[in-house]
This record gives structure tokens, C-alpha cells and sequence, in this order.
């Protein structure tokens, strides 16, 4: 049996993923964050117990000959696996032994400002941190940090991150409702993740019980909040769920459209009719978009001079 591995689990967003779970025993964050899937618990700016790197190493070794199929080994926690000690150490050990598998860890980024927490992440493959809202009050009230943690320096620490990290960095902003579901905060937000350039934004909003009493928004409030992030690929998570009747678009169309910003394959086949569909796929055969891929999901692209 294993103490800190989990999975594997099926994931839409980064594929088949093994879990490390480095606070296996209690919640352990520097957020409480309103929409939590975990119990409120008070914050902390330390992982207390927390497991021995050699102990983490030994049973992944065993995983990962029982799952040799998996996308990614993701670094996760019951709280925020930033704080812990030995996340370079750890981070060091995994790349020795991860046989080609992708590295990825789930933030919340209250760290990121820390330049220990920024040389930890950066041999990691892909780096998939939170930012919900820019807006000091909302951020307050929304993900309820420990004293200390600062939006300022999360939004400027993004920034410096972005320009040395090389590998794929992915931004998610969830979304709740009456919080920071307004056109105004994500016209603000598009600013800043222009500012930071991540290589894909997620989506999201709530869609398991939460810490605290909130709601999630509807499917049709993502995609009209989405359209203000502009030039960055965006997945919102579970198209799928909510696909309507597909559309028919003109050839100058879906080009206007991946003009915006690129468009997953996904969204593109839950979204488009068969006319559509065969018109994109015109587009792809003669050059005009292409195919890139980005933290495990496939984007269309425009390319240049089309
Ligand atoms: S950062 Fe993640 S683990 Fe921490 S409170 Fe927020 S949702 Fe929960």
C-alpha cells in the first residue's frame, strides 16, 4: 500500500496522472480558499510531518513499474505542496527516475515570489498554478490567505517566473459565483496574464462540494468571461459536459476566431458542425492553421500570414 501515491487518475486537462501527495495526513495550506474540496482549516505557512524525500522516491519507483502507461507524475498535496522542504530535493530525485513520464505540480502560487520555491519549480515539465482574481478584495475574501501572503508579490513572482522558466507554465482561474465572475475583473485579469504569457489559461468553476457555502457559475458565464482573456490558448474545463448544438461557421470565421487566441481540439469538436469541422480540417491540410501542442492538449493555431 502506498502512503503518498495516488492514482492513477484520468485527468482531461494533463492525461493519466500519478499523484504525489506530500501532506497525506491533514490539510495542510496557506489558503482556505472558499470553494476548497477539502474541509476549511486554519492556514499554515509549513507542511509539519512532512514525508522523507527517499520514502517518496521508493514507492514511486514501485508505481510507476505497476503503471508504466501514465501521462504524467503530479506533485500535488492535502494543502499546498510548495511548502514543502525538500521540494528541490524531491523535484531532482523524480527527473532521475520518471523514465520519460512528464513532471507536473499543482499550485496555488503564494509562493512564487520565493526564489527557492522558483528554482524548485523550474526543472519541473509543466507548472500549473492559480491565480482567481486580481483584485485584492476579491482575492481576500476568495481564497482567504495567511498573513503574509501578498497579491502583489504573487503577481509580480508570476512574472518573473514566466520570463526563466522554459518549460510549459499553465494558469488557472476558477471561477465562483459573485466573486470574481465580472467582465471588469477579467479584463483585468487578461492584463495581467498577457503580462505573465503563460502557455495555456484553464477555466474552471466549481463542480464538487466545496469547504464553504458558494456556487458555482454557469457553463455560459465561462465562455463569455473566457472571451476577455485574449492571444493565450484557454481551456474551460468540462466543454464537454455542457456541449449545445454545434455551430456552422464560414471558412473567415473560424480563422477570426483563432485569431482571438488559439482553439483546443476539443473545444473545436464540441463546438463546430460537420461543415465546419471539414473546413477547419481544409485549413489544417493546406497550412493555413496547424496543430500545437501545449501541457498535453492539442491547440489549432493560426499560422503566421494567413
Ligand atoms: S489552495 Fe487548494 S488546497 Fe489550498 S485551500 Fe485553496 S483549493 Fe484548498
Amino acid at each position: 500500500m502506498s502512503n503518498f501515491i495516488f492514482g492513477p487518475v484520468q485527468s482531461r486537462r494533463f492525461g493519466l496522472s500519478l499523484g504525489i501527495d506530500l501532506s497525506p495526513d491533514k490539510k495542510q495550506c496557506n489558503f482556505d480558499c472558499l470553494y476548497c474540496e477539502l474541509k476549511g482549516a486554519k492556514t499554515t505557512d509549513n507542511i509539519q510531518n512532512p514525508p522523507l524525500v527517499h520514502d517518496i522516491i521508493n514507492e514511486l519507483k514501485s508505481s510507476l513499474v505497476k503503471f508504466p502507461n501514465i501521462d504524467v507524475i503530479t506533485i500535488t498535496a492535502n494543502g499546498e505542496p510548495t511548502l514543502y522542504l525538500w521540494l528541490k530535493e524531491l523535484v531532482w530525485q523524480i527527473n532521475e527516475v520518471k523514465n520519460g513520464k512528464k513532471l507536473l505540480i499543482l499550485s496555488n502560487a503564494a509562493c512564487i515570489h520565493d526564489k527557492n520555491v522558483q528554482e524548485a519549480l523550474l526543472d519541473i515539465d509543466i507548472v500549473k498554478l492559480s491565480l482567481d482574481s486580481v483584485t485584492h478584495k476579491i482575492f481576500q475574501k476568495l481564497n482567504r490567505p495567511h498573513k503574509g501572503v501578498n497579491l502583489k508579490y504573487i503577481t509580480d513572482g508570476l512574472k518573473e517566473f514566466s520570463k526563466v522558466f522554459k518549460n510549459e507554465l499553465v494558469l488557472e482561474v476558477l471561477v465562483v459565483e459573485n466573486f470574481n465572475d465580472t467582465r471588469d475583473e477579467f479584463m483585468t485579469l487578461n492584463e495581467i496574464i498577457n503580462e505573465i504569457s503563460p502557455s495555456r489559461v484553464d477555466i474552471s468553476t466549481i463542480d464538487r462540494p466545496s469547504a464553504y457555502k458558494v456556487n458555482a457559475v454557469s457553463y455560459e458565464a465561462l465562455e463569455i468571461l473566457s472571451r476577455e482573456i485574449k492571444n493565450i490558448p484557454v481551456v474551460i474545463a468540462n466543454r464537454g459536459k455542457f456541449a449545445k448544438t454545434a455551430v456552422n461557421l464560414k471558412e473567415i470565421e473560424i480563422i477570426q476566431l483563432l485569431k482571438m487566441r488559439p482553439q483546443s481540439e476539443e473545444d473545436m469538436k464540441n463546438i463546430l458542425d460537420e461543415n465546419s469541422k471539414e473546413l477547419l480540417q481544409n485549413l489544417l491540410i493546406n497550412g493555413k492553421v496547424h496543430l500545437v501542442n501545449v501541457a498535453n492538449i492539442n491547440f489549432y493555431k493560426l499560422t503566421c500570414n494567413s
